[in-house]
């Protein structure tokens, strides 16, 4: 779960990271009344999960309460790819004399940690990688060590900073190693990290992510999930504890593993090519137990989304056998009724797959087609999906 840059400071501040006062507004008043609180110069921030606010007229200063309130009327409400502001976080102004660049992330590729670090923040860093790699310091270590005294130094030190530079800053990366681990992290990122003219070190902008998996020892962390922002349809799966991922395109998808489910995208996407660029609607694995209520509940998130034409059903039969399934698809379109109006392709293999087509064939539901392989099948569901 990515968070947003307010609740970004607001672990920084938990975990000793220093930050500016920052207090989220949904309205020009309210970002006029904290502007008023904080006093002095502040800056008007746009609140959404994508980076580059900044160049898309989503950060604004402002020296008056007033001005405040005119930034936040501007900003509140803007589009910033795709993403609509709903609320602006009014920051205490810095008196930035240097912006730098650093992260925490778990670095999947190298299975290690890797924490980057450059002298010149403030930019895109995907583009300072490109043009000037030896401009960004990466620096893998050690999890069960961690961002130590030596290690935080050394980062400083192979970025670039002089000695008398490297005590504040090594502080500051210690404490962001601090919250990364604290909070189950994969991700800080602080850009800019700033020094003040006074020389300071501040954490000005950051992106956290944490780690889902780990919600169940980070009970604080429920709190942090934005229910406005999350897609209805994905709600409804969680709810259910169903493992759906919303897509863009056409032809729903329900398989058991997850493996079998992104091969099945991959085809489907394929064979939509041959019928008018139809594409899979989203990823659902119902997992080992394709029970029918688990069924009846993958079909009805993935029915109630308007833009699906047709269903692809993929699954291979191991502990729960074929015939459980197709029992379980026929009690699913019993369940849902007439909710169920799209037609829906079939393939079983594996475990009891006779009998399991069989229970298909006896249903003879009237939107059920069965296929004999995966290709077959996906060809079929996207054909269905572009009539
Ligand atoms: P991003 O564009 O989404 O990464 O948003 P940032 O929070 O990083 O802000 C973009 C830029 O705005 C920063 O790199 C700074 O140059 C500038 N900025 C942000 N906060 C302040 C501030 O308090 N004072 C000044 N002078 N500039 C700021
Ligand atoms: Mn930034």
């Amino acid at each position: 779960m990515d968070l947003y840059e307010y609740q970004a400071r607001d672990l920084f501040e938990a975990h000793g990271v220093p930050v500016l006062a920052g207090i989220v507004a949904t309205t020009p008043e309210e970002a006029k009344a904290a502007a008023e609180q904080i006093g002095g110069t502040v800056v008007v921030k746009a609140q959404v999960k994508v980076g580059g606010r900044g160049k898309a007229g989503g950060v604004k200063l402002a020296k008056t309460p007033d001005e405040a309130y005119e930034h936040a009327s501007a900003i509140l409400g803007m589009d910033i790819k795709g993403h609509t502001v709903h609320r602006v976080m009014i920051a205490q102004g810095a008196d930035i004399a240097e912006e730098y660049y650093f992260s925490i992330l778990l670095d999947r590729a190298n299975r290690n940690y890797l924490a980057m670090c450059s002298k010149e923040g403030g930019v895109e860093i995907e583009q300072l990688a490109v043009d000037s790699p030896e401009k960004l310091v990466k620096f893998n270590f050690d999890p069960n060590t961690g961002i130590d005294d030596a290690a935080a130094a050394e980062i400083a030190t192979q970025a670039g900073f002089s000695p008398d530079e490297v005590p504040a800053l090594a502080e500051v990366f210690q404490k962001l190693w601090g919250a990364f681990a604290a909070e189950d992290a994969t991700l800080v990122e602080v850009n800019p990290l700033v020094k003040t003219g006074g020389g300071e070190i501040i954490a000005l902008d950051g992106k956290v992510t944490v780690d889902e998996n780990a919600g169940f020892r980070q009970p604080g962390h429920a709190e942090l999930v934005d229910e406005s922002a999350e897609d209805p349809l994905e709600a409804k799966a969680k709810e259910n504890d169903l493992n759906y991922v919303k897509l863009d395109g056409q032809v729903g998808i329900i398989g058991n593993g997850a493996g079998l489910v992104m091969s099945t995208l991959d085809v489907v996407a394929y064979a939509g090519e041959a019928h008018g660029g139809v594409k899979p609607a989203n990823f659902l694995d119902i997992g080992g137990g394709a029970s029918a209520e688990v069924m009846a509940n993958g079909l009805d998130v993935i029915l109630g989304d308007e833009q699906v034409k047709s269903v692809f059903v993929n699954v291979f039969g191991g502990i729960t056998s074929c015939d459980a399934v197709a029992n379980g698809i026929v009690k699913a379109l019993e369940i849902l009724g007439d909710t169920a109006t799209k037609p829906l392709v079939v393939r079983l293999d594996g475990n009891n797959v006779e009998e399991g087509r069989r229970i298909l064939e006896q249903a003879n539901h009237p939107l059920v087609t069965t296929a004999d392989t995966m290709d077959s099948g996906a060809d079929k569901a996207a054909e269905l999906a572009n009539k």
